[in-house]
């Protein structure tokens, strides 16, 4: 018998736990550990609410969960409550797959003011995540910006240009939903530091914007190569050209109260305000020789008292886990990062590619394992029982499959109408309705 710890329970855990159960069969016990007591980490806390398609990827991990060899083990804080050589005495091979939850940081003057957000912040907080619950973002002016020309931003700027009618059927946690009904915001704009040619939004997210009840897409027509150029593109990102395109030669329609502005070439220089963010300045840049986006000097300011920093995430490190500071992530040689140790999704490969990426990935990392330990081997190591009896002895309890279904069941029961739950928001009501 072997026992896997998965140390993460997103996607590219549960990816990873699919793919060991096929290796290994019966010959291995799978523990899928998460420092909440329920699962699915960015499809719960990351994935927008008003994109439920794209979170029924959970119903083939129910099926992971499910089986025989999986388990998953709660409200254990890896790097905190156990660290990873205990977990490494105790099973046969870790994968870590904690993503990357953290922002990265613009690195500008005035990023710390009050009104200046990351993204992974606001997301959470929209999306019930624990951490961001009391994040409070200031929503009285009527100027946002968000930074960043990828599809998390799309994401942040749709969301505080949707309607309450348009949120029907999401799953956004109500004090979320709640502030925004009464938001004042009315111009929302994407600052690009390069071109039209250079987003890394997609097409289906980027279409969605030319049909929102209240806000209407604004796109400069001159920010654009000669249409010409497009014809170099890789076809989904020609797609998605046309679509800005489109936006370009459409006039905003005046019975939409809000605007979505993308501007491009615009470099962030510095947030500016009296004790809260009110303006960023940007420079107005060109792409250079190599396509990197080159300051020209001359700047102006853009009005925003929510400024919202959608450039990008990286992977928290973890103690005695050597860590790669440039690119945010794990230091692994193609998810293998010592010994019996792995590292999969966003924590491997950093934080790009959309859910499907795990799969490969999380494969590929099963491969390694059952390559270094080939199913019908076997150790002593102690798994589950070993882990539970450690934390026994540090007062931490965790939590199982039982739980996070009770947990499940009861904000499906309490959902708002039009809702297919009411998310709890913190660690405590989760453990609370466990009884604990
Ligand atoms: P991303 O796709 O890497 O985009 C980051 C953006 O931030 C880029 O436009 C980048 O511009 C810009 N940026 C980086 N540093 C900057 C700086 N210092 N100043 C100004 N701009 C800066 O990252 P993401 O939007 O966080 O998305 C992460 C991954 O999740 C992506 O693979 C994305 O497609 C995926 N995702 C998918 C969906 C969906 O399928 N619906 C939704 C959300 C996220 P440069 O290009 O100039 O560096």
């Amino acid at each position: 018998m072997r026992h896997f710890a998965v140390v993460g329970s997103g996607p590219a855990g549960f990816y990873t736990a699919e793919a060991l159960e096929k290796a290994y069969g019966d010959q291995a016990r799978i523990d899928i550990l998460d420092r909440y007591p329920v699962p699915y980490g960015l499809i719960r806390f990351g994935v927008a609410p008003d994109h439920q398609s794209l979170k029924a990827v959970s119903k083939r991990y129910d099926k992971v969960a499910e089986s025989a060899g999986v388990d998953f083990i709660g409200n254990v804080t890896v790097g905190r409550d156990i660290s990873v050589a205990e977990l490494l005495d105790l099973y046969d091979a870790v994968i870590l797959a904690i993503g990357a939850p953290h922002d990265r940081k613009l690195g500008i003057p005035g990023e710390d003011l009050p009104g200046v957000v990351g993204s992974a912040e606001f997301v959470g907080w929209y999306n019930g995540h624990p951490e961001f619950a009391d994040l409070d973002p200031p929503l009285d002016g009527t100027h946002a910006a968000v930074i960043g020309n990828g599809n998390v931003a799309l994401d942040c700027a749709r969301i505080l240009s949707k309607t309450h009618h348009e949120f029907e059927g999401s799953d956004i946690v109500g004090h979320a939903l709640d502030a925004l009904d009464g938001s004042g915001i009315t111009t929302i704009t994407i600052l690009g530091r390069r071109g039209p040619h250079q987003i890394a939004m997609t097409p289906k997210e980027l279409g969605e914007l030319g049909h929102l009840e209240a806000a209407s897409p604004i796109v400069d027509g001159a920010d654009f190569p000669p249409p010409e150029a497009d014809e170099a593109l890789e076809p989904g990102h020609r797609k998605s050209i046309t679509i800005l395109r489109g936006f370009a030669g459409t006039p905003a329609d005046d019975s939409k109260p809000k605007r979505m502005v993308f501007d491009f070439f615009a470099k962030p220089v510095r947030i500016e305000g009296n004790g809260k963010a009110q303006t960023i300045v940007v420079e107005r840049t060109e792409l250079d020789e190599k396509g990197a986006a080159r300051g020209t000097g001359e700047t102006y300011e853009v009005p925003a008292s929510l400024i919202i920093s959608a450039i990008g995430y990286s992977t928290p490190p973890v103690e005695g886990v050597p860590y790669d500071e440039r690119g945010g992530k794990f230091l692994n040689e193609n998810g293998k990062i010592g010994d019996r140790l792995y590292a999969v999704g966003w924590a491997r490969r950093g934080p790009t590619g959309t859910i499907g990426t795990n799969r490969p990935d999380g494969y590929e990392v099963a491969e390694l394992v059952a390559a270094d330990m080939p199913p019908g081997s076997s150790s002593e190591r102690a798994g589950a029982s070993g882990l539970k009896q450690l934390l026994a002895t540090r007062g931490v309890m965790p939590t199982d499959y039982d739980d996070w279904r009770k947990i499940e069941e009861t904000e499906v029961a309490r959902a708002r109408p039009g809702s297919p739950r009411e998310k709890f928001v913190r660690v405590e009501h989760w453990l609370e309705t466990l009884g604990r």
